[in-house]
């Protein structure tokens, strides 16, 4: 069986996280989505918020499972005995940060292999922080996000 985790905030889940996940499930048995419960103190969504909306957004595939963990991200893989871990990777800005966490990982656990995927070129500039920031200020996320994410951002922040 093989099982990857694929870690992250999801501060809100995005059309390009979902375009990784379901990269990802064609080639892992299954595919544990992990939402980190050691980010900002004050996030948009709460933990079970995040999970709640991923859970929804992934219905339609059966290898997916939505978990959250703390702590080392390669402890938690040999916790669901998982042996990769996936990253998304989009413009060059996501490089250099993404390439020295997987070689501190690889020297924490030798086991866990990270696994970069690129999304469809439409998501490569999309990221939560941006949703986050365009729905703020009121713009138009339908693009970006599925519309129960979508619904969920204009609850907090009301269209005029
Ligand atoms: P983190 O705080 O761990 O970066 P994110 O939720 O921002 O959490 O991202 C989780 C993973 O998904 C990261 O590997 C990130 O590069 C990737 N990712 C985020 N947005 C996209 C996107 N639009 N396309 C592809 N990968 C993405």
């Amino acid at each position: 069986m093989k099982i990857a985790i694929y870690p992250g905030s999801f501060n809100p889940i995005t059309f390009g996280h979902i375009d990784i996940i379901e990269r990802a499930v064609t080639l892992f048995d299954e595919v544990i989505v992990a939402v980190s419960k050691n980010t900002d103190k004050s996030p948009l969504f709460n933990e079970k918020e995040r999970c709640e909306m991923i859970k929804m957004s992934v219905k339609h595939l059966d290898n997916v499972r939505v978990d959250s963990f703390e702590g080392l991200t390669v402890k938690y893989a040999d916790f669901v005995k998982a042996k990769a871990v996936i990253r998304g990777l989009r413009a060059l800005s996501d490089f250099e940060f993404e390439f020295k966490m997987a070689l501190m990982n690889r020297s924490l656990n030798e086991s866990v292999t990270t696994v970069f995927m690129m999304p469809d070129a439409r998501y490569t500039h999309v990221s939560s922080s941006l949703v986050r920031e365009v729905a703020s200020l009121k713009g138009d996320v339908s693009q970006l996000v599925p519309v129960l994410v979508a619904k969920k951002l204009i609850e907090i922040f009301p269209l005029d």
